[in-house]
């Protein structure tokens, strides 16, 4: 097509291609260095897959003193919401992952292959496709909706394959003097690919994670530039990947569809092909059904969730790192105490059919680290999780530091931690009986002991004659040996496994209604730790409001 006319149809270039390839030089890095990105769409919504795709493409990135760059794909500009590239930032940057290029916030990024925002690069888009249009491999199209509807609906009656190709692609029959009439009656256009391209044909191309693929060579006319003046997905990953030096590309399969489209452009720009690697997005079983996360039916697709939940983003990532690579597991076992930056990661080990996404190992796995933190450190994560998702907590763990980080302290430093929390939403309602502003005198789990004087004879006997707070664990608890002996309940297990119609029950059942009227719960960490944290003033205070318990029935 001449100059003149691709001038017309894409105005203002002051680049030609040289200009880009020069300014984009080769990445100088090491043999095998892995150059890959995260190019989400600012949509506000942040899912799993997200982090899923993150957690591979950063290992292998690291793993190979490689790159990982973060590009905004924001060229459906319908889909776009405020602040969307901040709230991408932010949400992976609390599991942990930074970038080493790409946008720090909505105006600043860093790096010397950006711009990182696709709507930034319109300028490189449309000096590529002027290129394809001077090789005459690409052309204007003009055709309406209505138009493609009909050319759709030729094809369902004839029973032809549906899309605008071959024949059917009207445009590419227009003449130069045409497409000038068109143009000077102000009509709308998009710029397409002239595809020589033959859907008989078979092209291969090798998956990193799925290995050899088959699939049909692409000879659609494929929109390269929309009528917005903005590439498609398609030529924009194209011409991104190229000119970022991308090695892989690591996305999910259902871009395996679009594979073809891309292979070709590669070829038609005279690019070298990238790695692919598309990996099976997280499913889940609903009943006896294995499906993909829902947006709609699973509010654990989103990142969100977990931020609200307070589940750990450590826990997070373990896990991810768990799915994402059969092996993984087997390794962490054997080295739980290493850095799991010292595991190495392949794409062949990464599974093809479809993870099951599983919340109660994600919960394990999170019970587990928490069981491991400091106490302090536990404190700290819980108040940061409380600012944000629970003011009332918040202020009540900010005035009450020190009896909050003994509470979290009971049983932590042992060989076996205690295992409460899962998640920083669990907390509340926990360890709540430690505080005076979120004690209430409702619920008591009482168990075996339950007829109301028989505890209140035991709370008496136990604060009047038997509490001391300075003795040390053991000799509370032979004073609480002792108590049972006065009161007719047995001290010894033994003996009251034996003869237990003799006694009126026994030492443990004791002590549950003392951890029922301080705590309320049936089940609590250690009563003695209890019991000193909360103080004798706290511990007489709670057994009068057993009292008011009983008379408010
Ligand atoms: N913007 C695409 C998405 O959000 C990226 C796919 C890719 O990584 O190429 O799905």
């Amino acid at each position: 097509m001449n100059k003149e006319l691709v001038e017309r149809l894409l105005p203002g270039l002051t680049h030609d291609i040289n200009y880009y390839e020069e300014l984009y030089p080769k990445r100088n890095l090491g043999e095998g260095a892995i150059v890959t990105r995260f190019a989400p769409s600012p949509t506000g919504f942040v899912h799993l897959g997200n982090l899923f795709m993150l957690s591979i493409a950063r290992k292998m990135a690291r793993q190979t003193n490689g790159i990982v760059y973060m590009r905004i794909e924001d060229t459906d500009q319908e889909r776009l919401v405020e602040n969307g590239i901040s709230k991408i930032i932010e949400a992976v940057r609390e599991f942990g992952f930074t970038f080493d290029e790409g946008p720090i916030n909505e105006s600043e990024e860093g790096g010397s292959y950006g711009p990182y925002i696709q709507s930034k690069r319109k300028e490189i888009y449309q000096t590529y496709a002027k290129e394809l249009l001077l090789k005459d491999l690409a052309y204007p199209d003009f055709t309406t909706k209505e138009e493609l509807d009909m050319i759709r609906s030729e094809q369902e009656k004839s029973k032809r394959r549906i899309g605008y190709y071959g024949k059917w692609a009207r445009s590419r029959f227009l003449s130069e003097e045409e497409i000038i009439k068109k143009l000077d009656e102000g009509k709308p256009y998009i710029i397409r690919l002239r595809n020589n391209g033959d859907f008989n044909n078979k092209i291969v191309v090798m998956d990193a994670i799925r290995g050899k693929l088959e699939l049909p060579e692409d000879d659609i006319d494929q929109v390269l530039i929309k009528n917005d003046g903005l590439p498609t997905y398609h030529f924009a990953h194209v011409i991104d990947d190229h000119l970022m030096h991308t090695t892989h590309v690591i996305r999910d399969d259902s871009w395996l569809s679009s594979l073809p489209i891309h292979v070709n452009l590669f070829k038609i720009l005279g690019f070298e092909l990238p790695i692919y690697a598309h990996f099976s997005p997280l499913n889940k079983k609903d009943g006896e059904t294995i499906r993909k996360l829902s947006k709609r039916k699973d509010p654990e697709l989103a990142v969100s969730y977990y931020h609200e939940m307070g589940i750990p983003s450590e826990a997070l990532m373990l896990y991810l790192a768990t799915v994402t690579n059969s092996n993984f597991e087997e390794w962490y076992l054997a080295h739980e105490n290493e850095d799991i930056d010292n595991f190495t990661m392949s794409f062949n080990k990464v599974g093809i059919s479809g993870t099951i996404f599983d919340m109660e190992k994600l919960l394990s796995i999170s019970k587990n680290i928490l069981s491991k933190i400091s106490a302090l450190e536990m404190y700290d994560k819980t108040l940061e999780w409380a600012r944000k998702y629970d003011e009332e907590f918040a202020r009540i763990l900010e005035k009450n530091q020190d009896l909050a980080v003994k509470t979290f302290n009971i049983e932590r430093n042992s060989v076996k931690p205690r295992k409460d929390f899962a998640m920083f939403s669990e907390v509340k309602q926990g360890i709540y009986y430690m505080f005076e502003e979120l004690f209430k005198n409702e619920n008591y789990e009482w168990q075996k002991i339950n007829n109301i004087e028989e505890i209140k004879n035991i709370l008496d006997v136990y604060i009047n004659k038997y509490y001391d707070p300075n003795d040390n664990e053991e000799e509370w608890f032979n004073k609480m040996k002792e108590m049972c002996d006065e009161l007719g309940y047995a001290s010894n297990m033994k003996e009251y496994k034996q003869n237990p119609e003799k006694f009126k029950g026994n030492v443990a059942d004791v002590s549950t209604v003392i951890r029922v009227a301080l705590t309320t719960k049936s089940r609590t960490p250690n009563l003695y730790d209890i019991m000193k944290i909360l103080g004798l003033e706290t511990i007489k205070k709670r057994f009068e409001l057993v009292n008011e318990y009983r008379i408010g029935f």
